[in-house]
Formats: structure tokens, C-alpha cells, sequence
């Protein structure tokens, strides 16, 4: 450290800063590398109702890496965000998860599933994004209807007017919205009102403290704000069957999380819808 350094001495350069700097620029070309190779693909995490039948599931950010195996977000997220490499991920994800979608047409029709996507800030605010997004609508060949955007309400801090405007554009093409972590930013109930919004998630952090009655405060005030505005509710991080019960009997509708199901491969969620059309028909 400084101390040891000598006398007197100030070190500038901590060998062990220096290190950490040339690590996140090697992750920063690695995930370049990766992007290139197609090694950024979707997992798809279901959704349930109270009845435990699938009404939608998140497509979730996953790197194959080939020597590493399959990263989630909190491997590389950070460092792709910093390197502006965030836009093409989130492009990555949308692509693959309405290329599924599309196949899933007539599944999801049956099933009336719809399917969520994140979407970062860098990428609202991108100038091609509404473009860019019909254009993956139209290549896959995706119904606009079945896919929802998940926003967080930090995100629409950097300009609220444009982020309103392009949700809009969007909206008018099918698109659904989602308040992704919401409880955890500062929304102004002001434009909560303004937005062409389908859904709010409750964050997993609310559910966590479960049965803490803050945390149960917080639910019931966001569940209420949520019917208030003709919302949705999905709760996220649901890990225990006591968690369910207390969201259930508080009014949440729809839940995302370990204990219902993890995040799988695309032929695995496949399989499950299959079986419930099969057990929903019969
Ligand atoms: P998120 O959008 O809030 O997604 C929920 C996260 O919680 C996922 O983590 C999911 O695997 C995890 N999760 C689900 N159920 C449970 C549970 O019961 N317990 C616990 N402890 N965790 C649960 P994941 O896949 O690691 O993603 C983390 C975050 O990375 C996401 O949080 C989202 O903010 C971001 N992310 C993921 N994919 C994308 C993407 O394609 N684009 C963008 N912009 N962000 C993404
Ligand atoms: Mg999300
Ligand atoms: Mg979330
Ligand atoms: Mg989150």
C-alpha cells in the first residue's frame, strides 16, 4: 500500500488498480469477441398465474462463453454497459426471444403467453431504436402484441418526454411496457399516469423481506397504485410458497421466480407450454 511505499512517497499507481483496468478492458474485447460469434443468446424465465398455468415468461441476457460456460448478466452487464456494448446485447436477446416467439405462434396464441425483454437505457435513448426494434418485429415475423418491454424508472429520468414519445410509437404497433424493479427508483406518479404502461414487477427485494411489514406495506401500496391504473402486478424473486400465498392474498396476480421456475433454454420452456396446452385441451 502507500504506507510501505517508502517515506514520504505517494503512489499514483496501485499495481492492483492497474490490474483491475487491464481485467475489464480484457472482459471489454472479450464480449466484443463474443457479440461477433453469436455467443450472446436468451434464456426464458416463465411466468404463472395463481392456478400455476405459464402466462409469459422474461427473456433473460446469457453468454455462452466458450471456455467459461454460461455467464449471466452480473458477469459481464457492468463492463458492457461502460463499453456502450449494451445496445448490442439487448439486440442479441430481442432478436432471439421474438425468432422463438414467431415459431411459438400458434403455443402462445392458445396459451395467450406473452413474452418480456429488457431493455436498457442506452438503447431507449438510441436514435434507431424504434427502427431498429420494427425491423426485428418484421424479420422474425413476431406479433408486436405478444412482446413486453421492460423499462426501469431510472431509465426514464434522462428525458422523459422522449422516452413517452418513443413508447408510444411503439405502443401504437402492440408493443406492451413493464416497470421492471419498480419500488426501487423515483417515479413521479405524474408520468406513471402518462405512460402507455401494461404492467408493473414488484422488485425481488420487496419479496425477499417477506413476511418484514415494511416490505409488505410496500407491496400492498404497489399493488394498489398498480389497480388504480388499470396495471398488472407481477411479483419477481418468488423463492418460497409462503411468499406466493402473501402476494396472493394481497391482490398480485402473476409471479416470476426459483420456486415456480429458473431461467432455461428456449426447447425447455417450449416443452412446458406443449404440456400445458396438452393438459388445458384434454
Ligand atoms: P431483472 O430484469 O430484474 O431479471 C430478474 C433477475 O432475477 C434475473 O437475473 C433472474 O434470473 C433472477 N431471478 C428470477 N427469479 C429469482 C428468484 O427467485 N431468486 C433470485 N435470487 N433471483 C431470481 P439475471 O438473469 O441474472 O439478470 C439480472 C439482471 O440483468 C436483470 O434483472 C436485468 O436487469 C439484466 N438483464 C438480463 N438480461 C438483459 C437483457 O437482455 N438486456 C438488458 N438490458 N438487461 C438484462
Ligand atoms: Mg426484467
Ligand atoms: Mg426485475
Ligand atoms: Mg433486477
Amino acid at each position: 500500500d502507500a504506507k510501505s511505499g517508502g517515506r514520504g512517497k505517494l503512489r499514483f499507481f496501485d499495481p492492483k488498480m492497474q490490474e483491475a483496468v487491464a481485467q475489464r478492458l480484457l472482459l471489454q474485447q472479450d464480449i466484443s469477441r463474443g457479440l461477433d460469434h453469436g455467443e450472446f443468446i436468451a434464456y426464458f424465465q416463465p411466468q404463472f398465474d395463481y392456478q400455476g398455468h405459464i402466462t409469459g415468461a422474461e427473456a433473460l441476457a446469457r453468454w455462452q462463453h466458450p471456455e467459461q460456460g454460461l455467464l449471466a448478466p452480473g458477469a459481464f452487464i457492468e463492463v458492457a454497459e461502460q463499453a456502450g456494448l449494451m445496445n448490442r446485447i439487448d439486440r442479441e436477446v430481442l432478436h432471439h426471444a421474438c425468432s422463438y416467439m414467431a415459431a411459438w405462434a400458434e403455443l402462445s396464441a392458445a396459451t395467450s403467453f406473452t413474452l418480456s425483454v429488457n431493455i436498457s437505457a442506452a438503447r431507449l435513448y438510441q436514435p434507431e431504436f424504434i427502427d431498429d426494434v420494427l425491423a426485428i418485429f418484421r424479420q422474425t415475423g413476431v406479433d408486436p402484441a405478444r412482446i413486453k418491454l421492460e423499462i426501469t424508472e431510472s431509465m426514464l429520468l434522462n428525458d422523459m418526454p422522449m422516452a413517452i414519445g418513443r413508447m408510444q410509437i411503439l405502443k401504437q404497433h402492440g408493443v406492451r411496457f413493464a416497470i421492471d424493479d419498480f419500488g426501487t427508483g423515483y417515479s413521479s406518479l405524474l408520468y406513471l399516469q402518462q405512460l402507455p404502461l401494461d404492467q408493473l414487477k414488484i422488485d425481488q427485494s420487496f419479496v425477499r423481506a417477506l413476511p418484514d411489514n415494511n416490505s409488505l406495506n410496500i407491496i400492498k401500496a404497489i399493488i394498489a397504485l398498480a389497480h388504480s391504473l388499470k396495471l398488472e402486478v407481477i411479483a419477481e424473486g418468488v423463492e418460497t410458497e409462503a411468499q406466493r400465498q402473501l402476494l396472493y392474498q394481497h391482490g398480485c396476480e402473476h409471479y416470476q421466480g426459483y420456486l415456480l421456475a429458473r431461467p432455461k433454454p428456449a426447447d425447455q420452456l417450449e416443452a412446458r407450454l406443449q404440456q400445458q396446452l396438452c393438459t388445458r385441451v384434454s
